[in-house]
C-alpha cells in the first residue's frame, strides 16, 4: 500500500499535453461532447509550440499557384519514401481547411496587400512536383506557432475544457487485457499524486531533443509520452530518424528558421562561396533539410569552415534590407543579437547543424490510434490509447520531415483524434472498476526515485548521454560511430540505478522532476542508437557512411523498438504503399535530388 495520498478523477478523455496538438485536441473532444481533462507540466502556453517560428504548410495558392498533390509529392520524398502515404494524403488535403480554421479561430497571420494569408517558401516545397520553390508556408511573421498556441488555448477555455496545469504524467494504467485505463500524475504544486481514469488518454507530450547536447528544443521535451508507452510495453517507431536544423546559432542552439531562407538568406564559407549550388542545383539553400545539413557538414570536414576554428557556416541576411527584416523576421533579428551578438542588418549569423525534431516516435494510425503491431497484424491497435503531434510517428513525416509540416501534422492530426473518438467513444459511458493495483507502476517508480540514494546526480547521467548522443548519432553516422554509440548509451543507462536525490520534499521537487524526465529520455536515446545501428542504408535524416545508398528492397519499413530495462528489441513493420482515396497514385519510389 502506498503512503500518498491519492485522489481519483474520472474523465471521459484525458490528453496529455497542452501544445499545439494537445489544445486541438483537448479543444475537438470538449466539442464533440466529452468531459475532457487536459494534463500538462508546464503552462499550456509555455509549450514548445510557442516557439514555432516560420509557418504552417498549406496549399492555399496565395501566392501563386498551388495544389495539394503538390504539397503530398514533396511530403513523399522529403520523407525519402519512409512516410505512410495514406496518412500523407489526409494530412495534405486537410491542410487547407485547417488553416482556414484557425484563421477563424482567430490566429492573427500576416497579410499580403490583397488582405489573403501571408505565404513564404520552404525547404523541400515545390510546385508542379518538384519544379521549382512555391510559397506555401503560411506564417505570422517569425512567431507562427506563438500565435497558433494562445489562440487553441483561448478556444479551450471557450469551450470549457478543464486543465491541470503544473500536473507531470508519471505512468498509464494499463489493464491487463492491454486496454488503456488512464494515466497517474503527480501535481507539482502540492505534492498529491492523480489517478485520471478515461475511455481514452491522448499523448501529445512533444518529442525528446533533449536527448541530445545541443538542440532548438525547450528543456521540456524529455520524451515522457515515449516513456511511457515503453514501460507499458509498446514499441517506438522509426527512432534512428533526428532532423537537424541547418541554422541552430553556434554555440547557443537557438534556432533561426528556414524562413530566413525563404525571405532569401543564404549560406557561405570560409571562401564567401555560396555553396548549396553546388549540392542542390534547383533548390539551392531551400533544398530538404537533410540534405543541407550534410552539406553544412561536408564543407566544415573539408576545411571549409568560418570562425578561427573553421566549424561553422555563415548565414547572411544583411542584403535584405532593415524593412523586411523587421516586417518578415522581428524574432530573429532579436534572437540574433542576444545568443550572437550579431546585428542582421550588417553581419552575417554563426550558424551550424543543431538536433531539432523527431521524426520517429509512438506508432499510430491516420486516426490517431496507438499501435500494437504484430507479425499477423501490423496496424493492431491499442484500445483507449491515443498520440498526438511530435509524440507520436503517423507516420506523415517519414525519414526526414519538411518544415512548416508539423505544425500542420499537430493540428490535422489533433482534429483527427477527437473525430475519431467521436465514432468509437460514448460521452458519458459507464467506467469498469480498477483493477486493485491501478497506477501501482506510476507510484512505484515515484516513490523509488523519490527516495534514491545512489552516487551520481541527475545531471551527470544525463549530460554523459546528452555527449554520447551528440557524438555518435550525428549527422553522419558509421557502422563504428553507432556501435560505439549503442555501447556507451546502454553503459550511461546501466548507471540509472545510481541516481540520487537530494530533495525528498513531493512539492515542486526539480531533482525529482528531472530524474522521472532523465528515465524517459534514456529510453529515448537507447531505442534511437540500437534503431540507427540497425539500419543499413542512408534514407532521410539516418545518413549512415558504410551504407551512402538507399536501399528499398530491403529497409523500405518501419523500425519498432520494444525497450524494457535498458535493453532494446527490434522488429519491423510494412511502410503502406497505398493511398487513401483514387484520386492520388501511390508515388513510386525515385531518386531524392533537389
Ligand atoms: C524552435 C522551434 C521552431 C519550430 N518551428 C516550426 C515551424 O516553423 N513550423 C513547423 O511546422 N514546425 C516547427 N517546429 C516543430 C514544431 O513546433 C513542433 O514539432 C510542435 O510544435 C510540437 O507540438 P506538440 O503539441 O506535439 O508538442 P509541444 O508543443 O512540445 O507540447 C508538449 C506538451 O506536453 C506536455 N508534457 C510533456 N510531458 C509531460 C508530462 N510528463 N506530464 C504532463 N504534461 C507533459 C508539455 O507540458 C507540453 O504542454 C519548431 C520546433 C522548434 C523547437
Amino acid at each position: 500500500m502506498t503512503a500518498y495520498k491519492i485522489i481519483d478523477h474520472t474523465y471521459d478523455v484525458v490528453v496529455v499535453g497542452a501544445g499545439g496538438a494537445g489544445l486541438r485536441a483537448t479543444m475537438g473532444m470538449g466539442v464533440s461532447g466529452f468531459k475532457t481533462a487536459c494534463i500538462t507540466k508546464v503552462f499550456p502556453t509555455r509549450s514548445h509550440t510557442v516557439a514555432a517560428q516560420g509557418g504552417i504548410g498549406a496549399s492555399l495558392g496565395n501566392m501563386a499557384e498551388d495544389n495539394w498533390k503538390w504539397h503530398m509529392y514533396d511530403t513523399v520524398k522529403g520523407s525519402d519514401w519512409l512516410g505512410d502515404q495514406d496518412a500523407i494524403e489526409y494530412m495534405c488535403r486537410e491542410a487547407v481547411p485547417a488553416v482556414h480554421e484557425l484563421e477563424h479561430f482567430g490566429v492573427p497571420f500576416s497579410r499580403t496587400p490583397e488582405g489573403k494569408i501571408y505565404q513564404r517558401p520552404f525547404g523541400g516545397h515545390m510546385s508542379n512536383f518538384g519544379e521549382k520553390p512555391v510559397q506555401r508556408a503560411c506564417a505570422a511573421a517569425d512567431r507562427t506557432g506563438h500565435a497558433i498556441l494562445h489562440t487553441l488555448y483561448q478556444q479551450c477555455l471557450k469551450h470549457s475544457c478543464e486543465f491541470f496545469i503544473e500536473y507531470f504524467a508519471l505512468d498509464l494504467i494499463m489493464d491487463p487485457d492491454g486496454t488503456c485505463r488512464g494515466v497517474m500524475a503527480w501535481n507539482l504544486d502540492d505534492g498529491t499524486l492523480h489517478r485520471f481514469r478515461a475511455h481514452q488518454v491522448v499523448l501529445a507530450t512533444g518529442g525528446y531533443g533533449r536527448a541530445f547536447f545541443s538542440c532548438t528544443s525547450a528543456h521540456t521535451c524529455t520524451g515522457d509520452g515515449h516513456g511511457l508507452v515503453a514501460r507499458a510495453g509498446l514499441p517506438l517507431q522509426d527512432m534512428e530518424f533526428v532532423q537537424f536544423h541547418p541554422t541552430g546559432i553556434y554555440g547557443s542552439g537557438c534556432l533561426i528558421t528556414e524562413g530566413a531562407r525563404g525571405e532569401g538568406g543564404y549560406l557561405t564559407n570560409s571562401a564567401g562561396e555560396r555553396f548549396m549550388e553546388r549540392y542542390a542545383p534547383t533548390a539551392k539553400d531551400l533544398a530538404s533539410r537533410d540534405v543541407v545539413s550534410r552539406a553544412m557538414t561536408v564543407e566544415i570536414r573539408e576545411g571549409r569552415g568560418v570562425g578561427k576554428d573553421n566549424d561553422h557556416i555563415h548565414l547572411h541576411l544583411e542584403h535584405l534590407g532593415a524593412e523586411t527584416l523587421e516586417l518578415r523576421l522581428p524574432g530573429i533579428s532579436e534572437t540574433s543579437k542576444i545568443f550572437a551578438g550579431v546585428d542582421v542588418t550588417k553581419e552575417p549569423i554563426p550558424v551550424l547543424p543543431t538536433v531539432h525534431y523527431n521524426m520517429g516516435g509512438i506508432p499510430t494510425n491516420l486516426y490517431g490510434e496507438v499501435l500494437r503491431p504484430t507479425q499477423a497484424n501490423p496496424d493492431a491497435t491499442v484500445p483507449g490509447l491515443m498520440a498526438i503531434g511530435e509524440a507520436a510517428c503517423v507516420s506523415v513525416h517519414g525519414a526526414n520531415r519538411l518544415g512548416t509540416n508539423s505544425l500542420l501534422d499537430i493540428v490535422v492530426f489533433g482534429r483527427a483524434a477527437a473525430l475519431r473518438a467521436a465514432e468509437t467513444t460514448k460521452a458519458g459511458a459507464a467506467h469498469k472498476p480498477l483493477a486493485k493495483d491501478a497506477g501501482e507502476l506510476g507510484i512505484s517508480r515515484f516513490d523509488r526515485l523519490r527516495n534514491a540514494n545512489g552516487s551520481l546526480s541527475t545531471q551527470e547521467i544525463r549530460l554523459a548521454m546528452q555527449k554520447t548522443m551528440q557524438n555518435d548519432a550525428a549527422v553522419f553516422r558509421t557502422s563504428k560511430s553507432l556501435a560505439e554509440g549503442m555501447q556507451k548509451v546502454g553503459e550511461v543507462a546501466a548507471t540509472l540505478p545510481q541516481i540520487r536525490i537530494t530533495d525528498r520534499s513531493t512539492v515542486w521537487n526539480s531533482d525529482l522532476a528531472e530524474a522521472l524526465e532523465l528515465e524517459n529520455l534514456m529510453d529515448c536515446a537507447l531505442a534511437t542508437i540500437t534503431s540507427a545501428e540497425a539500419r543499413q542504408e542512408s534514407r532521410g535524416a539516418h545518413a549512415h557512411e558504410d551504407f551512402p545508398n538507399r536501399d528499398d528492397v530491403n529497409w523500405q519499413k518501419h523500425t519498432l523498438a520494444w525497450v524494457e530495462g535498458g535493453k532494446v528489441k527490434l522488429d519491423y513493420r510494412p511502410v503502406h504503399t497505398y493511398t487513401l482515396t483514387d484520386e492520388v497514385e501511390y508515388i513510386k519510389p525515385q531518386k531524392r535530388v533537389y
